[in-house]
């Protein structure tokens, strides 16, 4: 880092200097009463504003934003995601501008990319070896990609319900995939590797969960700059996106800020957090800053949004935009996750497909206008979780001859395909 920043406390705004090990345990003024993850505040002239010329084809051309220089950088062509107008989708969830941003696109297909090659830069510019992290699924595959190009070790411990696709994913990038029966376990060994050996440990290892490392977390604030350059440089009245610890609610939130503060855009964007279990709406509902760890009632299709309790930092980025967080179960979200791949084109993972049904609701409420322009980020790929998303029972016939298949097209699946070429 440079010697304009420091790490800052969300909630009581002590600062540490930049020396300061992060051990996910937070700001060790509040850890003993209520914990909160620290921040990289950066007092010099730290701007938001992409490198002239925007020769680096990355999120690397916001360096000046971010805690590491560009020179450093372990970079796999991340960010610059596609934001495409979604007219079909939107008719269908009753907003008329309705945009998707597409996190599938970054290299290994999930938003976690903005979150690794910051973190991964900073580790390896730290003299680490081995990065690790406890993760579900589209952290650890991309931490495992990012360790690989930057020739560092990786270790992801995981836990028996984490999706396949992903598993194999993060050995296919040569990290060590390390999974226990139980979940609370992953933490305790991840915690006594950084302990024992030294390594630079990425996601949170203590509970209660204050937040990832806050550097990575720092690489979210890209997501804000992008948005409000590919709107033309306006920040949209919406931004919804799936939570579970709110490491890139919150860094997307500073982000808007950064451009706020610094005289780019004229307005804020009110957040929507979805989540599975609906802690951080309990917390909304009242008027403390704890937020209560529910009850798991269900097993949740959207895995990578599972946990049971939110964090401070979410709920911090929800209150301070005015935000909603929306609990979205598993009922219709595997149609929702067919209709949006055959209206726009866009197949996302079941936890992205989330923010598209908290839309509707909130529409549905009014909470939403019908004209407010509205982003749903996808942030990461269907095909990540297809082994949950797929059944198996739908295969087409293999056909023996052409004529079946024209008779299989007849009576199955009319429609376009017998229009006559005029
Ligand atoms: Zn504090």
């Amino acid at each position: 880092m440079t010697g304009t920043m420091r790490y800052s406390c969300l909630r009581c705004g002590v600062s540490y200097p930049t020396e300061t090990a992060i051990d996910s345990r937070g700001c060790p003024t509040c850890a003993d009463t209520a914990p909160a993850n620290l921040m990289v505040v950066n007092d010099g002239r730290a701007t938001a504003r992409a490198i002239p010329g925007d020769t680096l084809p990355s999120l690397w051309r916001y360096a000046g934003a971010l805690p590491c220089p560009a020179e450093s950088a372990v970079s796999l062509g991340e960010g610059l995601t596609p934001l495409i107008s979604a007219p079909a989708i939107g008719a269908q969830l009753g907003v008329q501008h309705l945009f998707v941003k597409n996190e599938g696109c970054n290299p290994t297909w999930s938003h976690k990319d903005r979150f690794s090659t910051v973190a991964v830069s900073f580790a390896k510019a730290s003299g680490a070896h081995v990065v690790a992290t406890a993760s579900s699924g589209n952290a650890g595959a991309s931490l495992a990609a990012y360790a690989a190009y930057a020739g560092l070790s990786c270790v992801v411990a995981t836990f028996s319900e984490a999706a396949g696709p992903m598993l194999a994913q993060i050995r296919k990038y040569g990290a060590t995939l390390v999974p226990f029966a139980h979940k609370e376990d992953r933490w305790k060994f991840i915690a006594e590797g950084a302990e024992r050996f030294g390594w630079f440990v990425t996601s949170p290892c203590h509970a209660p969960v204050v937040g990832s490392h806050p550097v990575g977390i720092a690489g979210y604030k890209t997501l804000a700059y992008e948005i409000v350059e590919q709107l033309g440089g306006s920040a949209p009245d919406w931004c919804a996106l799936p939570v579970c610890y709110g490491d890139a609610l919150i860094g997307l939130w500073q982000g808007f800020e950064d451009l706020f503060r610094g005289g780019e855009i004229a307005n804020l964007p009110r957040l929507i957090a979805t989540e599975v279990h609906g802690s951080l709406a309990a917390a909304l509902a009242g008027q403390s800053d704890r937020i209560p760890d529910m009850t798991a009632r269900f097993r949740p299709l959207a895995g990578s949004i599972g946990a049971t309790r939110g964090t401070y930092q979410a709920l911090k980025a929800l209150r301070q935009s005015r935000g909603v967080a929306v609990p979205v179960g598993n009922d219709g979200l595997i149609e929702l996750q067919e209709a949006f791949a055959r209206k726009e084109g866009v197949l996302a993972e079941l936890s992205s497909v989330t923010p598209l049904a908290a839309i509707a609701d909130l529409r549905r409420r009014n909470v939403i206008g019908a004209f407010d322009r509205v982003v749903a980020i996808v942030t990461g790929s269907g095909l990540k979780d297809f082994d949950r998303s797929t059944a198996p029972d739908r295969e087409e016939p293999l056909f023996r001859s052409v004529s079946d298949a024209w008779n299989y097209l007849r009576d199955e699946a009319p429609g376009a395909a017998f229009e006559a070429v005029a």
